[in-house]
């Protein structure tokens, strides 16, 4: 291999997933030059000079993606840690959070909402952190006053970040009404460096007084934001729970991803598909709501039954936070969607992967294993559709490869 030569590597002989749906391959070799796959088939001739990988016994897969983490690096969450604890153990448990997701698979995690998210993905792109997934941040999110991401328990001076020369988690968050104010917080957003931009269009669980039925932001305000966010090329994620107007309204806004989706109706997807919105998943975090089958989980199971139906784009997302050290085990959220709702493995699968990079719009570059695309690969010791926690076991990755360089080899 000459020095202009990219480095090249063949993934030899494992049962490939590609991620796209389609039947697994058996006896398949993946050949990566570069940073990206070059092809995949079976007997591919061994270019000399190449490293080989043998994948004998294993399963070839597109490295995971977890579309709706929070890169907050909590311990335990809730507003007492949150205003006591220093920002800077939140920021270095986060990004240990990062690494121990990229250790479990994930090549790709989307950030929708923390500051932090920017912080590792630019520490990671200057070389001074290493063994993180690909980060795609929104930096802050942004929600109207008395909404859910305003801890209107607290004087606005502590949680607005344009009122307040303390920085806080809770400052992560934009407070904005009215058209013009919307406009203004979604250019300060750009401005810090989002990839996207968050929103929230109802209430939330973790919101103090605010209800999860509550419509947040009105058409109009959606809209602004969208157009600011369009014009320099970015998108549109919207935090969403349990009301049909404030989905519709997120919609017709130009909203792209919609998260969480506790509820929708048949009309309401049917205009999303229309528009090419795309759905996460995150029944992790209501996992104790499912566990005693409350109305609400059985509303989100209702849901995402539907949209899977439907065959609404619909990725997966866990709002992994890293409490409890639940970082790394972002993959309980295929168990929980094939275990509670009408979703095969080979689906749950395609959630976290194909799907997965539509939702960090990056559908033509990642998420499968086909000729061109990046070469975000893991190799999995045993076979996920015959058992889908083998993906919450890291012992059980073998290697993460990360746009053609291998981060982890075991
Ligand atoms: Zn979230």
């Amino acid at each position: 291999m000459t020095d202009n030569k990219p480095n090249a590597v063949l993934i030899k002989g494992g049962t490939l997933i590609d991620g796209t749906g389609a039947a697994p391959i058996k006896n398949a070799d993946v050949l990566i030059e570069g940073n990206s796959i070059k092809s995949v088939g079976n007997n591919i001739q061994t270019p000399a000079g190449v490293e080989v990988i043998a994948a004998k016994g294993k399963t070839i897969m597109p490295g995971l993606i977890d579309s709706h983490i929070h890169l907050w690096g909590s311990v335990a969450g809730g507003i007492q840690e949150w205003l006591t604890r220093p920002l800077e153990l939140g920021l270095l448990k986060a990004a240990n959070d990062a690494k121990a997701m990229l250790n479990a698979g994930f090549t790709t995690v989307k950030c929708c909402g923390s500051r932090n998210g920017l912080h590792l993905r630019n520490s990671a792109a200057e070389g001074t952190i290493n063994g993180v997934p690909r980060i795609i941040a929104s930096g802050h999110w942004i929600c109207q006053t008395f909404g859910h991401g305003d801890p209107h328990i607290l004087p606005t001076e502590y949680v607005d970040m344009r009122t307040t020369k303390h920085h806080s988690v809770f400052t992560d968050g934009l407070l904005a009404d009215g058209v013009d104010e919307c406009i203004k917080a979604t250019r300060h957003a750009l401005r810090a460096g989002a990839d996207f931009v968050k929103i929230h269009v109802s209430g939330g669980f973790t919101s103090p007084l605010d209800k999860v039925t509550d419509v947040q932001f009105n058409l109009s305000e959606i809209k602004a934001i969208s157009d600011t966010a369009m014009q320099v090329g970015k998108y549109v994620t919207a935090h969403y729970q349990k009301s049909i107007a404030a989905l519709r309204n997120a919609i017709l806004g130009g909203v792209k991803t919609i998260e969480h989706a506790l509820l929708t109706d048949d009309k309401s997807v049917e205009m999303a598909m229309e528009k090419d919105c795309i759905f996460v998943s995150t029944i992790g975090v209501l996992r104790r709501s499912f566990e005693n089958m409350t109305e609400n989980a059985q509303l989100m199971m209702e849901s995402y039954n539907r949209l899977t139906k439907a065959g609404a784009t619909f990725a997966m997302g866990t709002d992994n936070m890293g409490i409890a050290d639940t970082a790394g085990k972002n993959a309980r959220e295929l168990e929980l969607l094939t275990h509670f709702c009408d979703i095969s493995t080979m689906d749950a699968i395609v959630m976290a992967t194909k799907n997965g990079a539509k939702a960090c719009f990056m559908g033509d570059q990642a998420g499968t294993i086909e000729a061109g695309k990046l070469a975000d690969i893991i190799l999995v010791d045993g076979d996920p559709l015959k058992d889908i926690t083998i993906l919450q076991n890291a012992d059980k990755i073998k290697m993460v490869m990360l746009e053609g360089k291998v981060k982890k080899q075991a």
